[in-house]
């Protein structure tokens, strides 16, 4: 697999400057492999911004479960639904809701549970090997580790997450929870309303501000020798005798021995030619950052209203809804709102209205839950992406992997379910 026949290749082009490129270069650089990225606008600018930026992978649910098919069909009919599918005749997001919906079998979400276990796994411990190794101990954000508690309004709905949680266990994934009553779940944060009346708390888990932590790993690269130019649009890769050549948008050119492509929801537009077929679509989500009465201790999960918030240096960072709209969309403020007034009912003390530095960006999301890593059918190329709403939890651990994979020609165990030929 790797660039030159066998031989493991001296230099790697990383296309994309995400969680997910800039991992993978930082790895390839344990090997000593010289990497340039490339970034066809600014670091971090895509989702890897304003995620909510949790390292959960107790929480990492492939998104195929059946119960969101139901969803599907109140999305297309009610425009504030957390799940947004406007009515329309573009074929390619037709093929992928037929294919999702295909997917949303007990199996077909069993198969992406199982296949994502084992990535999951360790990526606490990637995200630990970098930390270790400095990137954004100075002037960086600093990983918080702290419980993720879920809040439901009906014991019913969090009896559901339950089932969930110990489908994961028993798949392999170490994880500790616990389910909480009213009381003990009003115990755990100030910010908990009197509509709260379940809670699960899943320890354990990490968050962070992705979109600094992202800037520090760039940062952390070029500090280990490897470039990362902005402003560069791939729009083409050509495969030549000795390796493989970038062509960007302005026409300058980036040769390489291998090169992997890390582009997150863009991808779904250009693997086709390289045989990557699954199909990849933008599932678009909103943030925006509120100010509190007092710090909130840990991160808040408001599964009913599909809503994210996450405690970040700045304030509440509120994160919410998945919208298949085209992927360059301008944001929407009336979602903004929806996801506002959706996580109002669970909070007290979160100011909802003093709403600031509100953001959209768009997950990666495969039709079967999986993503893809590994080869193509051209020699050489690889690509990385289509984590869908876990990319950055995923991310290091997935650079980590792959690295191994483009370094020594020999993919791991790990990386098979996630098969871009698939
Ligand atoms: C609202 C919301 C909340 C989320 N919360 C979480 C969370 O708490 N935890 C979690 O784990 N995940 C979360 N996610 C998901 C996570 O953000 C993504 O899965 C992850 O950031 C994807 O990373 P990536 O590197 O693959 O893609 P991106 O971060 O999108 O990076 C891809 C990069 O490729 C560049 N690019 C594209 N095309 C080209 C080209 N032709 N040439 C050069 N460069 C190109 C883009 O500009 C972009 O910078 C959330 C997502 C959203 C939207």
């Amino acid at each position: 697999m790797a660039g030159k026949g066998a031989e493991a290749p001296r230099t790697v082009s990383v296309v994309g400057a995400g969680i997910v490129g800039l991992s993978t270069a930082w790895f390839l650089q344990r090997y000593g492999i010289g990497v340039t990225v490339v970034e066809r606008d600014t670091v971090s600018s895509g989702a890897s911004w304003g995620n909510a930026g949790w390292i959960a992978p107790g929480l990492t649910i492939p998104l195929n479960d059946p119960s969101v098919l139901g969803h599907g069909v109140r999305a297309v009919l009610d425009p504030t639904s957390p799940l947004s599918i406007p009515p329309t005749t573009d074929t390619g997001l037709l093929g992928f809701l037929g294919a999702f919906a295909f997917n949303s079998r007990r199996s077909a979400w069993e198969r992406a549970l199982i296949g994502n276990t084992p990535l999951s796994s360790v990526s606490l411990d990637a995200f630990t090997e970098l930390v270790e190794a400095g990137v954004g101990l100075q002037d960086g954000p600093k990983i918080e580790d702290a419980p993720v508690t879920a809040l439901f309004g009906s014991e019913r709905r969090a009896a559901h997450l339950l089932a969930e949680l110990e489908r994961m266990r028993a798949s392999g994934l170490p994880l500790s929870y616990a389910a909480l009553d009213r009381d003990a779940v009003r115990a755990q944060s100030p910010f908990v309303s009197d509509t709260v009346r379940a809670g699960v708390r899943i320890d354990d888990q990490r968050h962070v501000h992705p979109g600094l932590f992202t800037h520090a790993l760039a940062d952390a690269v070029r500090s280990r020798g490897g470039s990362v130019v902005e402003g560069f649009r791939v729009t083409g890769v050509e495969a030549r005798g000795d390796g493989l050549r970038l062509h960007s948008a302005h026409g300058e050119t980036e040769a390489a021995d291998a090169v992997v492509v890390a582009t997150g929801a863009w991808l779904g537009r250009q693997g086709r030619p390289w045989g990557v077929t699954v199909p990849l679509r933008a599932g678009r989500g909103y943030s925006f950052t509120v100010p509190t009465d007092t710090p909130v201790p840990g991160p808040l999960y408001l599964p009913e209203a599909r809503v994210a918030c996450t405690p970040l240096a700045e304030g509440l960072r509120v994160a919410g809804t998945m919208e298949f709209r085209d992927i360059e969309a301008p944001i929407t403020e009336g979602r903004i709102s929806a996801i506002a007034s959706s996580a109002q009912p669970y909070l007290t003390g979160v100011d909802l209205v003093g709403r600031t530095d509100p953001w959209v960006g768009s997950r990666p999301v495969t039709a079967d839950g999986l993503p893809l890593i590994g080869g193509t059918r051209v020699p050489g190329l690889y690509v990385a992406g289509g984590h869908g709403m876990w990319g950055f939890t995923q991310g290091p651990a997935t650079g980590r992997l792959l690295a191994r994979a483009v370094a020594t020609g020999r993919p791991p165990e790990a990386l098979r379910p996630f098969d871009p030929l698939r």
